[in-house]
């Protein structure tokens, strides 16, 4: 039984689609107080919308991960009554083959996905320093960290890079008794999967041993373990969320 997070104060990056919606209803539910932040309005007047109508209340706010002012405007709108979490979420994956791409499409993905991150957690960590206990919790992948995937060469690099980033802050956050870990999603069923076709879904649902896609809950699951008071002793470290999509050494193997 985990200590409940009865009135803790979360930030979810990203929490206006997929992955972050679903963050944000899991600390809802487990009695957080959750802020969430996406670059377009509209689909954050949605995503509060939707949480209203399941029974949840989350604070929203407009901000580009990867634009400092925007960051720091962020914190201090979401963070002036503390923050206890924050989860590092807002993530793009467009595909772009390797040999025409260009080094706007390469920055585009570098901009949020790892400059998104350093910013945020950066701007976070004053108001961590006076939570009981602080936790940053990083969506990476297993694109780029375990796997590969071809279109996705500025991905992959962005999401192992998130890993690179954690390993060094997990040392420095330690100091204030701060934890960051970072949960690696394999495919789980959200708008920004959906968009890359029923053909790729189909395909990537066989490739799971489990047979299915993950769920927003699964990662949810995962982040609200990483953000209780008993995973304190836990830094530094990845958590593979992928219905066992890594494990199969050949074709054969996952039909066995
Ligand atoms: P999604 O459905 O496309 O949602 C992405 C969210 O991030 C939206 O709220 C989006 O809102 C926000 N966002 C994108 N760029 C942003 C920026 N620069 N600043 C602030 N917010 C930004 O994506 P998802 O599938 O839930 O993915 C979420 C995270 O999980 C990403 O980091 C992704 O790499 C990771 N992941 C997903 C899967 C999967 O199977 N779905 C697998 C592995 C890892 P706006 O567009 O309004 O900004």
């Amino acid at each position: 039984m985990l200590t409940p997070l009865k009135d803790k104060s979360v930030l979810i990056t990203g929490g206006t689609a997929g992955i972050g919606l679903g963050l944000a209803r899991a600390f809802a539910r487990a009695g957080a107080r959750v802020a969430i932040s996406g670059r377009s309005r509209d689909k954050l007047d949605a995503a509060l919308a939707r949480l209203r109508a399941e029974g949840l209340s989350a604070a929203g706010h407009v901000a580009d991960v990867g634009r400092p002012e925007d960051v720091a405007r962020l914190l201090s709108e979401t963070a002036r009554n503390g923050l206890d979490v924050l989860c590092c979420n807002a993530g793009v994956f467009p595909s772009a083959p390797l040999e025409s791409m260009s080094a706007e499409e390469w920055d585009q993905v570098q901009h949020t996905n790892v400059r998104g991150n350093f910013l945020c957690v950066q701007a976070a960590l004053p108001y961590l320093r006076q939570a009981e206990y602080g936790r940053v919790i990083l969506t990476s992948s297993i694109t780029g960290p375990v796997t590969g995937y071809a279109g996705w060469s500025h991905y992959g690099a962005s999401k192992a890079a998130q890993l690179g980033f954690m390993r060094s802050a997990a040392l420095e956050l330690a100091r204030d008794e701060i934890t960051i870990n970072a949960v690696l999603p394999g495919n789980v069923l959200t708008e920004g999967l959906r968009e890359l076709g029923e053909d790729y879904l189909d395909k990537m649902a066989a490739a799971v041993p489990l047979r299915q896609l993950g769920s927003v809950d699964d990662i949810a699951n995962a982040a609200l373990f990483f953000a209780s008071k008993e995973a304190g002793f836990i830094t530094g470290q990845t958590l593979i969320v992928d219905g066992g999509q890594v494990l199969p050494e050949s074709l054969d193997a996952l039909a066995g």
